[in-house]
């Protein structure tokens, strides 16, 4: 049995109002208190969103692995390599719209030749084709604003632009932006951005890359300030735990040892699920078993097919690079759950 402090954590995610103090008490939970933590995660899931869990049909272009930021974790960039066109970019996208996709995720490095101009010829090109583009970080919306984030997004959205997502957010404190991605955009700035993108009307997911320098405390002030900027926009469609896959990386090294995965899944249906209700297991990251586990404990969402995906498998992820809709469904099925194909704004198809 778990002691005071536990308890009372545990009493304030039951009634939905669990403080950052509270979680570290939750995120400190061993053996039966750890199994404690996950089943509540789960009974929050099946109260907020039921027994189905959800799926997309999407396409990933990495559009360029050349990236002039030097970001320790980053086993994806290259000082020379290829660039596609945006041509390129659109043609990949028309292929997987034929096959059935329903979005495209654009994202590349910060690649030095690059000018809006690009970017925009690839929003105009793939929303062309019917899909739902969701496409550029935060940091690379920053990297290619010269008048303004708020008139960029303005422009990439009138060019086609459905969704962006919500990633370079790695660990939002900057004492640990400093130790990982010196050169990325602060805290502050990531937010700014965020919080233009949503007033304009473009919605964002939420992600958390975690398992390398920081600490659970820096993990819950991070789920802190996605919070807050929910509550002020309701503009996040999901949040994606991401941990940290080693590869060629100069890190080199998972400080959790993935032991901390389920655990992290389920603090954020609890921390997180008030405000953002769906929680995302990415079965690129965890693999198989992973993501179906998470699902059983406060995940409702497997994310994409994710036809091509090289940034986690250059990293050495187990999972090759697509799965298809079958596979995902029996997934799913496995965890016990309903599967539900959705679009991207988690509208079902
Ligand atoms: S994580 Fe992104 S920004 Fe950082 S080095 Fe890799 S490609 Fe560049």
């Amino acid at each position: 049995m778990g002691n005071v402090l536990f308890e009372r954590a545990l009493g304030e995610a039951d009634d939905g109002c669990l403080s950052e103090e509270g979680a570290l008490s939750l995120a400190s939970a061993e053996g039966e208190d750890r199994r404690r933590v996950m089943g509540l995660a789960d009974e929050k899931r099946n109260e907020s969103v039921g027994r189905e869990a959800s799926w997309v049909f999407n396409r990933n272009v990495n559009f360029t692995d050349v990236c002039v930021k030097d970001c320790s974790f980053c086993s994806f960039r290259r000082k020379e390599g290829y660039l596609l066109s945006p041509a390129e970019v659109v043609g990949l996208g028309r292929e997987s719209r034929e096959r059935g996709a329903t979005e495209v995720t654009v994202q590349g490095g910060i690649h030095p030749g690059l000018d809006f101009g690009y970017y925009r010829e690839i929003t105009e090109g793939l929303s062309a084709t019917g899909l739902h583009v969701h496409a550029f970080s935060p940091q690379e919306v920053h990297s290619i604003s010269t008048k303004g984030a708020v008139s960029t997004l303005r422009a990439l959205k009138s060019s086609g632009l459905g969704s962006m997502p919500g990633t370079a957010a790695e660990i939002l404190a900057d004492e640990v932006r400093r130790e990982i991605c010196p050169s990325k955009i602060e805290t502050a700035r990531w937010v700014e951005i965020v919080k233009s993108a949503h007033g304009l009307g473009i919605p964002t997911s939420a992600t958390m890359m975690y398992g390398h320098v920081e600490s659970w405390s820096h993990r819950v002030r991070h789920m802190s300030v996605l919070q807050e900027i929910q509550r002020e926009t309701g503009g996040f469609t999901e949040f994606v735990p991401l941990p940290f896959v080693p590869g060629r990386s100069e890190l080199r090294r998972r400080t959790d040892g993935g032991r901390d995965d389920l655990l992290v899944v389920a603090l954020a249906r609890l921390f997180l699920g008030e405000e953002v209700r769906n929680v995302q297991a990415s079965w690129v990251k965890l693999g198989r078993e992973g993501a179906v586990a998470a699902l059983r404990c406060g995940a409702n969402d497997l994310g994409g097919t994710l036809i091509e995906e090289k940034i986690s498998r250059r990293a050495g992820a187990m999972e090759g690079q697509s799965r298809s809709p079958s596979e995902l469904e029996e997934m799913i099925e496995s965890a016990g759950l309903e599967p539900s194909q959705r679009d991207t704004l988690y509208r079902a198809v």
